[in-house]
């Protein structure tokens, strides 16, 4: 019986035949987008290869994704992309925010198509709140440059552990060489740890100062002097010109009194206007004649082969840190150790020591 209910044993309760429901009557239903097809590694490899920029954005977004399906794929795509990659100049661009990098990265962008050739802009930001949905946020910040049709610009993969999505750029870096660009900008966020992670991954360091008060080189962290092959001072123009002028003078001096860096090149500083395009080939000038000197010297290689090795370490101590924090049963017994290490029952070294032991034998028993 359809309706239980109907049975002649229920009294008061009648359950009629419902209505019909009607046939799919949207004409525009047919013309509703489909997901694009799930591509295969070789394909992303094809489309790479070519230049094709919406299968290096798809790709990237493999790189980007935390899902182990994709990661799988990612890597395979970056294995293959790899033999094609390197041949490019990698510049990393750090500076306070406001210090203008937007407004440079668009001119020094346009000044380097200028000569043809393509450019990518990546970005390392690990307190970015910035997520997918705010590519677009990136392209108004760089106007020009996001209409040219030989930029690729990409923000930095969203909030995660600095290790973490400074690799996925490490990636993305090897992904976008393959796919022709040969001018890569990775943008930093100048006020933490993330000018490391990018001077690991680039051949020349520019760091990006505004002229301040006169104390303005206490603000700055001497690591990341240290780190910079190019300092340039943003807003030389107007009335602010002289201010720019002292404060070169002012990082001259400071630079004087570092050591040699390891290439034995001298950073140079440079006044300049990203907003009126002042001093824009100056700027220039000094990066092409460092990138002349390191490969004259053979600096480049050296220093792109000791990356290399970093980012294998890294990425190995990344994958051990992952393994280890993610496993249920080293969470527990890490919980339950801190509790015993707070309330003074246990030595901090011997519950380290009980939870590595554990691990240990976790995984000998996965063998
Ligand atoms: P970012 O936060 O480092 O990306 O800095 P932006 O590029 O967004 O620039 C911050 C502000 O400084 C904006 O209002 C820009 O218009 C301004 N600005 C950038 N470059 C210059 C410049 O060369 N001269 C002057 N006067 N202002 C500039």
């Amino acid at each position: 019986m359809e309706h239980p209910e109907n049975d002649n044993a229920y009294k008061g309760l009648q359950v009629n035949s419902g209505v019909s429901s009607q046939p799919i009557v949207n004409p525009y239903r047919h013309k509703r987008a489909t997901r694009p097809r799930r591509l295969t590694a070789a394909e992303y490899v094809e489309g790479i290869l070519k230049g094709d920029v919406s299968v290096l954005g798809r790709a990237v977004t493999l790189v980007e994704s935390t899902a182990e399906e994709h990661q799988a794929i990612a890597q395979e795509v970056i294995e293959k992309c790899l033999p094609y990659s390197g041949n490019s100049r990698r510049i990393g661009i750090t500076g306070v925010p406001g210090a203008g990098k937007s407004t440079s990265i668009d001119v020094f962008g346009l000044h380097v198509l200028r000569d043809g050739g393509k450019l990518a802009v990546l970005a390392i930001d690990p307190s970015s709140e910035r997520t997918r949905g705010s590519i677009l946020g990136d392209k108004t910040r760089m106007e020009k440059l996001s209409q040219h049709t030989d930029a690729f610009i990409r923000p930095s993969p969203s909030a995660g552990s600095l290790g973490g999505v400074a690799r996925k750029t490490r990636e993305t870096i090897v992904l976008c060489e393959a796919a022709g660009y040969n001018n890569i900008f990775v943008e930093t966020v100048g006020v933490g740890q993330s000018e490391t992670a990018v001077h690991s991954m680039v051949d020349f360091f520019l760091l990006i100062q505004l002229a301040g008060t006169g104390d303005e080189l206490q603000g700055i962290k001497r690591g990341i002097m240290e780190m910079a092959d190019g300092i340039v001072i943003n807003k030389a123009d107007g009335d602010n010109i002289d201010r720019a002028n002292l404060a070169a003078a002012q990082f001259r001096n400071a630079l004087q009194l570092f050591p040699p860096t390891p290439s034995r090149w001298r950073p140079e500083v440079i006044t300049y206007s990203g907003y009126f395009e002042l001093n824009i080939d100056k700027v220039w000038d000094m990066i092409d004649r460092y990138f002349e000197y390191v490969k004259e010297t053979g600096y480049f290689r050296q220093k792109r082969n000791e990356q290399a090795k970093y980012w294998m370490i890294e990425t190995i101590d990344e994958q051990l840190r992952h393994d280890f924090y993610t496993r249920p049963e080293i969470r527990a017994l890490l919980e339950q150790k801190e509790l015993r290490v707070l309330n003074n029952e246990q030595s901090s070294f011997t519950a380290a020591h009980e939870v590595l032991s554990r691990y240990y034998d976790t995984l000998r028993g996965n063998r």
